[in-house]
């Protein structure tokens, strides 16, 4: 009986050195490889966000710990260090994407960061070869700040961009900081997403609001330790 799923969240997969921000999110390449082959190891199947909310739909028991592998961002890294890596065995992944904020422009909004972002010749070769793009926004605005106006701008119009750009649907969504509240998850469900990931710490119970879902958080100060006992705790 496996009632229970975890949703990893990655930021980064490179080198600090590549950039002076987001270091305590950056997971060097070498970590990476040894964190997938651990959760090998330990017997997780890895799998997607739509089989997952199937199984939990249908109330039917997942595989031995189901893990869906996100990454929040979608920084240029991922396509050198993780793409490869992802593909050579098979797994699946989702990165959320800040939809205005592909190439450089990150780098002009979030200055002095130096870090790129994918851009949408890289995105469209990796949505070709299974990797899910989810939206993160438009231009990663803290959405309970926002009007309704500039919401549904954020939520519904990120999505439509992404759509356009690689003729896929977007339906699932993850919220800038992680803040949200009612009336943000409202416009998120309206806008058609069936997914929406938080930055609330915890595994995936039969019981989930799939418009909140709880992660894992995998940082640079996270040893293959404490990511084993991550993987294998009961909560
Ligand atoms: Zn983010």
């Amino acid at each position: 009986m496996h009632k229970k799923a975890r949703i990893l969240t990655y930021h980064r997969i490179g080198h600090p050195r590549d950039g002076k921000s987001y270091e305590a999110l950056t997971v060097s390449p070498q970590r990476f490889k040894a964190q997938l082959r651990a959760m090998h190891f330990l017997g997780c199947a890895f799998g997607g966000l739509d089989a997952m909310t199937a199984w939990l739909r249908d109330g039917d028991d997942l595989p031995l710990r189901y893990t869906v592998l996100t990454f929040d961002d979608g920084f240029e890294d991922l396509y050198e260090h993780a793409f490869p890596l992802l593909q050579k065995e098979g797994i699946p992944a989702i990165i959320y994407l800040v939809s205005d904020c592909t190439e450089d422009k990150w780098q002009r909004q979030r200055s002095p960061s130096p870090l790129r972002l994918l851009n949408w010749s890289q995105i469209r070769e990796m949505a070709d070869r299974g990797i899910i793009f989810g939206s993160h926004t438009r231009t990663h605005a803290t959405l309970t700040l926002c009007t309704d106006e500039q919401l549904h701008d954020e939520v519904a119009n990120s999505k439509k961009v992404i759509e356009d750009k690689l003729g896929r649907a977007v339906t699932h969504f993850c919220y800038p900081f992680g803040k949200l509240n009612d009336r943000v998850v409202d416009e998120v469900g309206e806008a058609g997403y069936t997914t929406a990931c938080t930055t609330k710490k915890g595994s995936v119970l039969p019981d989930v609001d799939l418009l909140r879902l709880p992660r894992l958080k995998v940082g640079k100060r996270m040893g293959l330790g404490r990511f084993l006992l991550r993987m294998t705790l009961r909560s």
